[in-house]
């Protein structure tokens, strides 16, 4: 059978979901081609991947570093852009099926937003987008027609447990979550880890960002807004269980109490693939479960106490509006703090809470709105972090 081949846009193509994205094209046998790739920083990285890849359009969203690099020619009929337009520009291009959102951080969101406008299907890794401005993003979605497939693990195994059941049978979602490297870890003994601590993820090879967000739990706090925006549920309909393993990638539980799960080796191929191919499965790269060994499962509930940003996640889901975007940027000037040696890691927390309790709180905000407030919580990191 002949199928077209699907051109994907991969934005960020140089980090942790967006290699893994390259891995899933180069092994798709044909049915998947990258269209577009860009990066911000590492771009003798970018360079490399346009001769394995070949991708028409190569986008240097950092227009300094781009003027600067010393580029080597690169292959015929690959086009260097830069800046925001260039991004812009490449993934509203005709051509472009799918957009893959890798970027880390609220910077995400540009390239989402472009993509929706455009009515593209958005594969979301980029998970701070709805978390900043889900109820605005999911409306364009909506407005447009566009899709957005999850390519978060826990999201897409939700996507795919869905199908067992109809929309009103639903009880609750329940997203599972590793509990990091410091699962174990005492009060006490949270006071003094290191970056390189922080960093010593137990099953998944992330960027640092997301990796320690696994580490203080914001991450799953983000993922209870990112649920929220995307299956279009309560937060009272989101609960969060302690898996150690990562191979149960989140449950389904239905109004007769069935729950059904989504399971494979934590390698986020599979999630990607799913949604580069969905509605269709495909053979393809990603590791597969091995029976033929024993397994051992574990669950347990999440500690709120050692594990702050948990509470916090969902009180700023709860509340909507600005919440969300004044978390998620204060969480990352926290993280970029944390990661740069100026806050401790139990800082990184309180230093969220407080920003978010004093900001001005407003219940329906403009986009414009959410990216000044952006920078405004960071501004306000910054102070928290001096005094
Ligand atoms: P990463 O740090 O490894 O890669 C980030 C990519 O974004 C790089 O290509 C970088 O060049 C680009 N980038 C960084 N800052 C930018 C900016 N200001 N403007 C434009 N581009 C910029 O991050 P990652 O771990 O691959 O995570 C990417 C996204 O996927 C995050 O939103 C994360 O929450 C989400 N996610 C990641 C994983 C994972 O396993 N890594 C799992 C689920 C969700
Ligand atoms: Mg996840």
């Amino acid at each position: 059978m002949n199928h077209r081949v699907t051109q994907v846009a991969v934005l960020g193509s140089t980090g942790s979901i967006g290699t893994s994205t390259l891995e899933v094209i180069a092994g798709s046998a044909g049915r998947l081609a990258a269209i577009a790739l860009s990066a911000h920083s590492s771009l003798d990285q970018l360079a490399r991947q346009a001769i394995d890849a070949r991708p028409r359009w190569l986008v240097a969203t950092d227009a300094d570093a781009a003027a600067r690099h010393p580029w080597p020619e690169l292959p015929r009929g690959v086009e260097l852009l830069v800046g925001t337009d260039g991004l812009v520009s490449a993934v509203t291009r005709p051509e472009v099926d799918v957009v893959v959102t890798a970027i880390v951080g609220s910077a995400g969101l540009r390239g989402t937003w472009a993509a929706l406008e455009a009515k593209k299907t958005v594969a979301l890794a980029n998970k701070e987008t709805l978390v900043m401005a889900g109820s605005l993003v999911t409306d364009l979605a909506r407005r447009n027609g566009a899709r957005i497939l999850p390519v978060d693990s826990e999201h897409s195994a939700i996507f795919q447990a869905l199908k067992a059941g109809r929309p009103e049978e639903l009880r609750r979602m329940v997203l599972t979550a590793s509990g990091g490297p410091f699962r174990k870890h005492t009060l006490e003994q949270l006071k003094n880890v290191t970056v390189a601590d922080a960093l010593a993820h137990p099953t998944w090879a992330m960027g640092r960002k997301i990796t320690v967000d696994s580490a203080t739990m914001m991450n799953k706090a983000l993922e209870i807004i990112e649920a929220r925006w995307l299956f279009d549920v309560d937060v009272e309909q989101i609960a969060v269980v302690i898996h150690p393993q990562s191979v149960v990638h989140s449950l389904v539980e239905f109004i007769d109490g069935s729950v059904v799960a989504q399971l494979s080796p934590p390698d986020m191929k599979l999630p990607i693939q799913y949604a580069l191919t969905w509605p269709e499965r495909q053979p393809g790269v990603a590791a597969k479960l091995d029976w033929g060994r024993g397994m051992q499962w574990e669950f347990e509930p999440p500690d709120f106490e050692r594990f702050p940003a948990l509470p916090l996640g969902i009180e700023a889901a709860r509340a909507g509006g600005t919440a969300g975007a004044v978390l998620n940027a204060a969480n990352e000037a926290a993280v970029a703090g944390f990661l740069n040696g100026e806050l401790k890691y139990i800082e990184i927390v309180p230093a969220c809470r407080d920003v978010l309790a004093h900001h001005n709180f407003d219940p329906s905000p403009s986009l414009d709105q959410l990216i000044a407030l952006d920078g405004w919580a960071r501004r306000e990191v910054t102070h928290w972090i001096l005094n």
